[in-house]
């Protein structure tokens, strides 16, 4: 056992904010992984009793506490059900950043923690290169050829991987995404935007999407060039260190400008947006400043829009559509109306009502790469859901909800697509069906 003395990271967590749970288990109906699991160490008050084990020195940081506190999809649901206010993610993303730093994972697994979290994700520069280099994939045909010679299933772990990759996007779309974007006719606010790093590659279309609509709604958009990854990957499994250098970089780079708010169109990365304050509450006392500012500017595009009282479309969309609620924009922002209002506002739209909408498809960040078997029940849960609507699009606002849905109604065969809710309002601005 670890002498609780040396461990190290427990400044990450502070005594009152584990103090807010009282232990009374209203949220544990609303826990995916206690629904699914049936035991009370998968639930968000047996994970806190664990951790309070782990700071009160009672229980050892190993395989065990990590194999709980990992099985936990960081959803949030606990949040929005707890009538004690317990900021739950902040204890999960503590306990696995104290976990990370006390414990030596295998080489493999250390390997591409390095890979992924310090060498790819934070550098715009590697992830164009390994983006380009899967859109020549796709394109060239050797993606055929590889799924036809059966290669995927001796690549392991890889194979899989890419058996979830969606059509990429030519990557010379991104040049279109510039640092000033004028307002259409006279501005009324100026704005940061991130693009995020994955969104970026994978959906840039939608970023486009974004830009435009903020545009038609009098706003002057600036992409500060030095911004970067927000680090949400990095704080949802750990990787601390990085989290943190990321989120000074993004701070730095929207010091000097005035802005009214900054949007983000991904979800998971706007809750991580929202809490760099938190991330900051060891540092500097400028950057806790900086961070302060930063986070009560940074808004949801729906929240955003919502706020402005946006121009409704007048050009119809008839089509039925659903709405998925990314957990991280539902629970983690507490921003649920104001996509639903977003779609309500397009003439002709058809929104059907989806079961559940409020529980997770299983993406939960990288969740459905460390922890495949549960992920997919999740998924499968959702996928029944969606075909009960017999809707034509199912919307949602975040990178991983719109894959993994996506990886879901290819593998039962729907009719169905998936699409952000801000691509539905351009299209309908526009004039264009989202699905000619
Ligand atoms: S974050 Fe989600 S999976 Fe984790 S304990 Fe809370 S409700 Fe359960
Ligand atoms: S997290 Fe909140 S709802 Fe869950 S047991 Fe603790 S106080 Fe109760």
């Amino acid at each position: 056992m670890q002498d609780q003395q040396q461990l190290k990271g427990l400044e990450l967590l502070q005594q009152q904010t584990l103090d807010a749970c009282t232990h009374c288990g209203l949220c544990l109906p609303t826990c995916p992984t206690y629904r699914e699991l049936g035991l009370e160490t998968d639930s968000p008050r047996g994970r806190i009793y664990l951790i309070q084990a782990v700071i009160d020195g009672e229980t050892p940081v190993n395989e065990d506490f990590a194999k709980y506190i990992y099985r936990c999809l960081d959803c949030r649901a606990c949040e929005t059900a707890c009538p004690s206010g317990i900021h739950y993610g902040e204890i999960i993303e503590a306990a696995r950043a104290i976990y990370e730093m006390n414990v030596e994972r295998p080489k493999e697994v250390e390997f591409w923690r390095n890979l992924v979290f310090n060498q790819l994700l934070p550098y715009k520069d590697r992830l164009d290169i390994l983006f380009g280099l899967m859109w020549f994939y796709q394109q060239s045909g050797l993606q055929t050829l590889t799924r036809k010679l059966g290669l995927l299933k001796l690549m392991g772990k890889m194979g899989e991987m890419e058996g979830m990759l969606p059509k990429l996007p030519n990557p010379t779309r991104k040049a279109e995404i510039r640092n000033f974007m004028p307002a259409e006719g006279k501005a009324k606010y100026r704005l940061g935007f991130i693009p995020g790093c994955v969104m970026n590659q994978i959906f840039v279309d939608t970023n486009l999407s974004t830009i435009r609509v903020l545009n038609k709604n009098g706003c002057d958009v600036m992409v500060p060039s030095q911004q970067n990854c927000c680090g949400a990957l990095h704080v949802h499994n750990g990787a601390y260190d990085t989290a943190l250098k990321l989120a000074k970089q993004n701070l730095d780079a929207f010091d000097d400008e005035v802005l009214d708010a900054i949007v983000i169109n991904a979800a998971g990365c706007g809750a991580t947006l929202k809490e760099y304050e938190v991330l900051m509450k060891n540092e500097s006392e400028a950057y806790q400043q900086k961070a302060e500012q930063f986070c009560r500017k940074v808004k949801d595009i729906s929240e955003f829009l919502a706020e402005i009282d946006f121009q409704s479309p007048t050009n119809p969309i008839k089509r039925k559509v659903t709405y998925d609620a990314p957990c991280h924009l539902v629970h983690g922002q507490q921003v649920q109306s104001q996509p639903l209002e977003l779609l309500q506002s397009i003439p002709g739209l058809d929104l059907i009502p989806l079961r559940e909408s409020d529980w997770c498809c299983g993406s939960a960040g990288i969740y459905n790469i460390l922890q495949p078997e549960i992920a997919d029940k999740f998924l499968q849960q959702k996928i029944e859901c969606l075909t009960e609507t017999k809707a034509e699009i199912v919307a949602t606002g975040n990178p991983g909800c719109l894959l993994q849905i996506e990886a879901g109604i290819k593998a039962n065969r729907l009719s169905m697509q998936v699409m952000h809710p801000i691509d539905l309002l351009d299209c309908a601005y526009r004039g264009i069906d989202p699905l000619a």
